[in-house]
């Protein structure tokens, strides 16, 4: 423990009835808790939640206190890449990966906090005053799908892939991690579980035993047992920690969500504050996946090796993201290089070549016409399609300016009428000045 605030906890694990192995892991160190629920065939899920929970232990008590919220980030992604490179080293344990959510004591601003991380589906909830309040959000399908309204809130519950993850440590070499700080208040109580508890017990049935059972060890073992004997369908790990003093002294205990630590996969939501209960999502039927091949977080058996294919939906969401804003990005480039492409003026070229005639004026400019915008657009420059054999002198001096900015036409052809155009009105306005006659006939170099 670090600083004033001072806590007791307790945790307590189960296979639970139907999974022969158990594939979650805890720790609990003054200072540090987790929770982690690994998934993979053969032992691989043991593998990665225990790879998990010791990288993430050694990464974050290597810093001594004061430790920060970032540092707690930091062990979780140290603790990502442990199990990402062991599970790329190792064709038996290729695709594991595992859930993990921690709670430790860190600094911010001088004040000692409890930061939560969590990847996964695994949960933190906040208990005060009786109240159950959850902190994470469960990083699934169908809560992904909730979260932006392509289901209402109702459906997660029976949604096919409720228990299909969109992140989890492991799969890819950075993640994005969740982070929320929680003001540490005497009589408070955080309980860290993996999904096990939560498919056998409503928020209200774990409240209503963090009530009765004032020990933290007491409570964790009376949650695990409770959730064995309603059905025990996958492994139960729970976590208690309680706050027994702290120097924080002003308002009331409210969870306090903090920034996303590093966004890594595009197309994945926000964190958003905690919301309130959630009833119950267990299934009655039972999480598939726990035949011949128990794991603890298996998906549907169809679909091996399970983060593989939580992460192929994931990309292939991503993936049509990327394609419809690349979709949009090319819209708008061919758009701008249609404008600054599909369009001719009229202008004044260069003197030199006009004057190297012995028939020009001096200081008479061919009128050339070119393609693109007058000055040009972005980094599109104008291009020169042809000079005409007209010279600025032989035009009417009113068209001058214009001619100075360019005269924008759709066509060349369009380009090349307003040239014939500008010729015969100063024909018809002057037919005997002093312009030589020879000129307009002339082709120029
Ligand atoms: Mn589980």
């Amino acid at each position: 423990m670090t600083g004033r605030t001072s806590l007791r906890w307790g945790s307590a694990t189960d296979a639970g009835l139907v999974r022969r192995t158990n594939q979650d892991h805890l720790v609990v160190d003054p200072g540090l808790f987790a929770v982690a629920d690994g998934m993979g065939g053969h032992a691989a899920g043991e593998v990665a939640s225990e790879l998990a929970i010791d990288a993430l232990r050694t990464a974050f008590l290597a810093i001594g206190p004061p430790r920060t919220s970032d540092d707690l980030v930091g062990a979780v992604h140290a603790a990502n890449a442990t199990v990402f490179e062991h599970a790329n080293a190792d064709a038996e344990l290729r695709g594991m990966g595992t859930t993990l959510t921690a709670a430790a004591v860190v600094t911010v601003d001088g004040e000692e906090r409890i930061a939560v991380a969590n990847v996964g589906d695994s949960r933190a909830y906040v208990f005060a005053h009786g109240d159950l309040t959850q902190l994470t959000e469960d990083h699934s399908v169908a809560e992904e799908l909730a979260r932006i309204g392509e289901i209402g809130p109702e459906e997660v519950e029976t949604h096919p892939q409720r228990h299909i993850l969109t992140r989890a440590l492991g799969i890819f070499p950075v993640i994005e991690v969740d982070l929320w700080d929680v003001l540490p208040y005497p009589g408070d109580r955080v309980l860290l579980c993996s999904d096990g508890l939560v498919r056998e017990m409503t928020d209200e049935q774990i409240a209503s035993v963090l009530r009765r059972f004032a020990d933290p060890g007491e409570a964790a073992g009376e949650l695990v047992a409770r959730a064995r004997s309603a059905g025990g369908a996958d492994n139960i790990t729970v976590v208690v920690v309680d706050v027994v003093d702290a120097h924080t002294d002003a308002g009331p205990p409210l969870p306090v969500p903090a920034a996303p630590a590093l966004p890594a996969v595009p197309a994945a939501p926000e964190p958003r504050p905690a919301r309130a209960h959630r009833a119950r999502r267990g299934d009655a039927e039972g999480r598939p996946g726990s035949g011949s091949a128990p794991s603890a977080s298996a998906p549907p058996p169809q679909t091996t090796p399970a983060p593989v294919a939580r992460h192929r939906r994931l990309t292939a969401r991503a993936i049509a993201f990327v394609v419809l804003l690349l979709a949009v990005l090319a819209g708008a480039t061919v758009a701008v290089v249609a404008y600054a492409r599909d369009s001719y003026f009229v202008t004044l070229g260069p003197a030199g070549a006009a004057a190297a005639s012995p028939l020009v004026l001096p200081g008479s400019r061919p009128l050339v016409i070119e393609q693109g915008r007058p000055g040009g657009l972005l980094w599109f420059h104008p291009t020169l399609v042809e000079t005409t054999g007209v010279l600025s002198s032989e035009v009417l001096p009113s068209h001058l300016a214009d001619l100075q900015k360019g005269r924008v036409e759709p066509s060349v052809g369009a380009a090349r009428a307003y040239v014939a155009n500008l010729v015969q009105e100063a024909a018809r306005a002057a037919p005997a000045t002093t312009l030589p006659t020879a000129v307009t006939s002339t082709t120029l170099p």
